[in-house]
């Protein structure tokens, strides 16, 4: 047994993605307590100049054609082999499409212990979201060694940055008869504005009564300079396009502002906007969870804050 955090780190079409950080930021934390070292785990072909710059004592990679893609078997194979061979304290994962894929596996397999959604450490004790985000378990980490899913939230990406770590090579298992592998990548449909791209960004939620509304949150969105985007449920009706959507199954923003109205801040729309640099949110729930990952919050009728604010806006462009 050790101490050490081990982070599965995850990363994309070359790119390394911000759940990494997050999971590297709160894996340090983890460490303080337990005495041990960070390890970040690296799973592909050719990528290892991706693990530049996590904040980790080593990164052991192993580099394979096969693990160019993500593959659950495959990701399944070489981590039983490394937590195994390392017996952690913890190995982290991203409560992300890959994470979910393979934790519940590994847990299986390695009789472990999975711990999901946890947003932060507390000392050595995780927090946890449950029911939908709405309530935060704490609890001690269980067993000798713990799975944990983890969601953004809690940790900044930056604080999971830092100097080139050591790399070690690891020989993977052998990875032949794989059921699964990529067949091709769908990319989202390109739309009228890539919100990816935007810097400021007025975002509607559930609270947004009926569609002609959208007609003020529009006329929001440019006296603020930015484009409208939205949470699931004004897509699902058919609203807004997909083009439009934050979150799990839209896209990951990382606006200089990003104005949240009447959006409650489920997991699958809050992990795909903690790279904002300001978030604002705007809800009559004083406990929504939106409110755990904004840095300014109002607690009010939606409606009354784009009367007011457009109005300001009205009077500063006459005044200029
Ligand atoms: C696999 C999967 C993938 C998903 N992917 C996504 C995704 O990509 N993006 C996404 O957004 N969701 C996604 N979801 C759905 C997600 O779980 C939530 O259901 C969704 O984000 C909720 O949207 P919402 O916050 O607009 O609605 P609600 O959760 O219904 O929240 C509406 C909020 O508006 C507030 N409100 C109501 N009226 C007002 C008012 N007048 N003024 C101010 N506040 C008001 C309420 O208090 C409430 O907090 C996914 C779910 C699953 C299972």
């Amino acid at each position: 047994m050790s101490e050490n955090i081990l982070v599965i780190t995850e990363h994309l079409q070359g790119r390394v993605l911000d759940i990494t950080y997050v999971m590297l930021a709160g894996a340090r934390r983890l460490a303080e307590q337990t005495g041990g070292k960070v390890i970040a785990v690296l799973l592909g072909y050719k990528a290892q100049s991706l693990a530049g710059d996590f904040n980790a004592e080593a990164v052991h990679s192993y580099d394979r054609p096969s693990l160019e893609h993500f593959s659950p078997d495959a990701c399944l194979r070489v981590l039983e082999a490394e937590i195994n061979d390392e017996q952690p304290r913890a190995v982290l994962l991203g409560h992300t499409t890959l994470g979910m894929d393979v934790a519940g596996g590994l847990s299986a397999r390695l009789n472990l212990p999975l711990v999901s959604q946890v947003q932060r450490f507390d000392g050595s004790n995780f927090v946890c979201q449950i029911c939908g985000g709405k309530i935060m378990a704490e609890g001690p980490l269980p067993g000798e060694t713990a799975l944990v899913t983890m969601v953004p939230g809690g940790y900044r990406p930056e604080d999971g940055r830092g100097q080139t770590p050591p790399i070690l090579e690891k020989q993977a298992p052998g990875l032949e008869g794989m059921r699964v592998r990529l067949s091709h990548f769908i990319e989202p449909e390109a739309g009228d504005v890539d919100i990816a791209k935007e810097s400021v960004l007025v975002s509607v939620g559930r609270g947004l009564q009926n569609q002609n509304d959208l007609e003020t949150i529009e006329r929001l969105a440019k006296d603020l300079r930015g484009a409208v985007s939205a949470s699931r449920p004004l897509v699902d009706k058919g609203w807004l396009p997909t083009s439009r959507l934050v979150g799990k199954s839209g896209k990951a923003v990382k606006p200089k502002m990003y104005l949240a109205l009447g959006i409650s801040g489920a997991p699958e729309h809050s992990e795909a906007i903690t790279g904002s640099d300001l978030i604002i949110a705007v809800n009559t729930d004083p406990n929504a969870p939106i409110f755990n990952v904004a840095k300014y919050g109002v607690v009010m009728d939606m409606y009354e804050l784009i009367e007011s604010l457009s109005n300001a806006l009205e009077q500063e462009a006459h005044a200029a």
